[in-house]
C-alpha cells in the first residue's frame, strides 16, 4: 500500500499538451518541472491509497472533476515560467512568488 497525490499524475498527463499550446515557453526538463510544481501548488491535493485495480477508476473520476482546473493551473504555471525561466540558475531553490 502506498499514498499518492493523484493530482500529480493528472498534471503530468496534461502538461506537455498544455505547454505545447503556449508559444515562447521553454520546454527543457527544468522548466517542465517548474510548471508542474507551480500548477500543483494552485491545485488541491488528492491523496489516494494505491492498490492495483483501483487506481484507474479513481483517476478517471478525478480527471473529469478537475480537468478544467488542471489545464488552468498548468497555464498559470506556464505564464510564470515564461516570464521568469530559471533553467540557468546555478542554485536550485523553491519557486518564490
Ligand atoms: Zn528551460
Amino acid at each position: 500500500m502506498e499514498l499518492k497525490n493523484y493530482m500529480e499524475e493528472l498534471v503530468w498527463s496534461r502538461l506537455d499538451e498544455v505547454m505545447a499550446a503556449h508559444q515562447g515557453v521553454c520546454r527543457c526538463e527544468h522548466c517542465r518541472y517548474d510548471v508542474a510544481a507551480l500548477a500543483l501548488n494552485f491545485l488541491p491535493t488528492r491523496y489516494v491509497v494505491t492498490e492495483k485495480g483501483e487506481i484507474y477508476t479513481k483517476l478517471n473520476t478525478l480527471e473529469q472533476q478537475f480537468d478544467i482546473d488542471i489545464v488552468t493551473a498548468i497555464s498559470r504555471g506556464v505564464l510564470i515560467v515564461k516570464s521568469r525561466p530559471r533553467h540557468d540558475m546555478a542554485e536550485k531553490k523553491p519557486f518564490e512568488w
